[in-house]
């Protein structure tokens, strides 16, 4: 049977976090020995490939991304259309920001905490077409964060990818309901009963 690459790729992903993805709870799944902590590059380079793939002909001239696990795989995008710039929002304001910057206030999910994403002015412009791309995605408030300091700047939002979405916790739903493209690579439906359920089809 002929398996299409992208698919064949889902399942390059999937088999991964089946292999080394350890459960916290029913909400938190670990994947730091390849994708937060520990970085396996090819992995990054082969999601980077299927995202642009997915997210071609966009007119997208920026990765936008948020301090730190969502950098390796922004690069990997980055660099799999072209060498764009990556863009990553700081979760501090550090001493050396002395300009203006843009801000939206997020919740961290698995730090159960509220900080301020915030992003240089020199950086986004309305001239920029942006690409959100993140580890994960779960109940979207990174995201939306994301797309609330790319509206500031007056830029566009071509839409989000993640390299594993867990579905139940709403945040695509919310993404597309704000009309953005939202590709996953790995979508989670269930983490209950200490077992990982994926979706069984792949939309890019
Ligand atoms: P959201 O803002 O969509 O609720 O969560 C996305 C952010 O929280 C990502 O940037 C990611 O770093 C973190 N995150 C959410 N769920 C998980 C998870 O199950 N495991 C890990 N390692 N990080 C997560």
């Amino acid at each position: 049977m002929n398996v299409a690459p992208a698919e064949r790729y889902m399942k390059l992903l999937e088999d991964r976090i089946k292999k080394d993805g350890r459960l916290i709870n029913s909400d938190i799944l670990k994947v730091d020995s390849f994708l937060n902590h520990q970085i396996d590059v090819g992995l990054m380079d082969a999601m980077g490939e299927e995202f642009a793939r997915c997210f071609s002909g966009l007119g997208v001239n920026k990765i936008v991304t948020i301090e730190s696990s969502g950098i390796p795989l922004a690069c990997a995008a980055a660099r799999a259309m072209g060498g764009l710039p990556v863009v990553f929002a700081k979760k501090a304001v550090p001493n050396t920001m002395t300009e203006e910057f843009y801000s939206a206030t997020v919740r961290s999910f698995t730090k159960n905490k509220v900080y301020e994403a915030i992003v240089s002015k020199r950086f986004l412009s309305e001239d920029d077409v942006c690409l959100i791309i993140d580890d994960f995605l779960a109940s979207g408030e990174a995201a939306e964060g994301l797309v609330k300091i790319i509206e500031q700047a007056g830029a566009r939002c071509a839409g989000v990818g993640a390299a594993i979405e867990k579905e139940f916790q709403g945040g695509s739903a919310k993404l597309r309901e704000r009309g953005l493209k939202v590709v996953s690579l790995a979508v989670i439906t269930s983490l209950a009963d200490d077992r990982i359920q994926f979706k069984s089809t792949y939309e890019c």
